[in-house]
C-alpha cells in the first residue's frame, strides 16, 4: 500500500521549514500501518512562488467581493514558505533512502494552469495531485469558516455539484497533474445528490475526465474524518473508476502525524473486494504499478 497525499502543516498553522526528522517519522508511522511508500504533497498555495505566479487571481475570477477578500486573507496567511527549500528537504530524505516521493497538491486555477505548470515543471516532482477546493473563490470545503459554510445555504445543490465536475473536467483537460485528489470532495459537508440521474451522469464524467487525461484517481480516507463520514470517492464513483480502468492511488491526506496512513486496512479491503490488486505510484511523473 501507499499513502500518496500527505501534508506537513495543519491549515491552522503557519507553514514552517520541514525537517528530515519529521519526514522520517512520517515514514515510520506509515510503515507501522503497512504502507511501504509515501508522497509528501504540500499545497502549492503554501509557497511564495505561487503568489508570484498567480498574483491576485481572486479579484479576476470572483464577482462576490466578500468571497474574494476571504480568499485573499486565506492566501496571505498560507503562502509563506519557499518551494525550493521544501523540494530540497524532500529530495534529501529520498536520497537518504527513505521511502518518499516528492509531490505537490496543486489546486485548480481557472485559465491559469499554464502559469502553474511553468513554476512546477522546474522542480523534480515525482507526482502532482490535482484538486478542486473552491468554485470561483468559494472555499466549499473550509468547514471551519463561517462565510464559506453560509454560502452553502444560498446555492442550488445540483448546480454546485455540476460546477464542481466542470472544474474537475477543466483541470484534467489541462494535463497539469497526475492524480485526481479526493475526487468527490464536494460532498465534504454531507450534502450528497438526491438526483440519481445527475449523480450517475457526473460519476461518468469524472471517470471519463480521468481516462481522457491519463490521470489516476485517489482513494482517500480523509472523508471519514469529515462530516460526510465516508471515504472519497463514494463507492458508486469508485466502481465507475474501476469499470473505466482508471488507475488508483491510496491516501490519507493527513495534516499531522497521527493521521498518516489512516484507515489503510479499510481501504485495502475495499480494493480487494473489488478485485483491484495494483495501485499507481510515480517516479518523476511516470506511472509504475505497485501491489495493493
Ligand atoms: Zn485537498
Ligand atoms: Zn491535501
Amino acid at each position: 500500500m501507499i499513502d500518496y497525499h500527505l501534508h506537513l502543516w495543519a491549515h491552522s498553522d503557519r507553514a514552517r521549514e520541514a525537517t528530515l526528522e519529521e519526514l522520517a517519522n512520517y515514514c515510520d508511522k506509515a510503515q507501522s500501518q503497512g504502507v511501504e511508500e509515501i508522497a509528501i504533497t504540500e499545497h502549492f498555495f503554501r509557497f511564495k512562488q505561487a503568489t508570484a505566479a498567480l498574483k491576485n487571481w481572486w479579484d479576476e475570477v470572483e464577482p462576490d467581493p466578500a468571497l474574494a477578500k476571504s480568499m485573499k486573507d486565506y492566501w496571505d496567511f498560507h503562502a509563506t514558505e519557499d518551494l525550493d527549500e521544501y523540494v530540497e528537504i524532500a529530495s534529501q530524505a529520498k536520497s537518504m533512502g527513505l521511502p518518499i516521493v516528492i509531490g505537490l497538491e496543486v489546486d485548480f486555477y481557472k485559465d491559469r494552469m499554464d502559469k502553474v505548470s511553468k513554476v512546477v515543471n522546474d522542480y523534480p516532482f515525482d507526482v502532482l495531485l490535482g484538486s478542486i477546493h473552491w468554485l470561483g473563490t468559494w472555499r466549499f470545503d473550509d468547514i471551519d469558516d463561517e462565510l464559506s459554510m453560509s454560502e452553502w445555504e444560498k446555492r442550488d445543490l445540483d448546480k454546485v455539484w455540476t460546477s464542481y465536475v466542470e472544474a474537475l473536467e477543466e483541470l484534467a483537460d489541462t494535463k497539469t497533474c497526475d492524480v485526481l485528489a479526493h475526487p468527490d470532495l464536494i460532498k465534504v459537508t454531507g450534502r450528497k445528490l438526491d438526483n440519481n440521474e445527475l449523480r450517475s451522469e457526473l460519476n461518468f464524467r469524472m471517470a471519463n475526465a480521468a481516462i481522457k487525461s491519463g490521470m489516476a484517481a485517489e482513494l482517500s480516507s480523509a472523508g471519514w474524518r469529515k462530516p460526510v463520514q465516508e471515504q472519497y470517492p463514494s463507492t458508486d464513483l469508485l466502481d465507475e473508476f474501476i469499470k473505466l480502468g482508471v488507475p488508483l492511488t491510496t491516501a490519507s491526506d493527513a495534516h499531522k502525524i497521527v493521521d498518516v496512513a489512516d484507515r489503510t486496512s479499510s481501504m485495502r479491503k475495499m480494493l480487494e473486494s473489488r478485485g483491484v490488486s495494483t495501485l499507481a505510484a510515480f517516479d518523476k511523473r511516470l506511472k509504475r504499478e505497485v501491489p495493493v
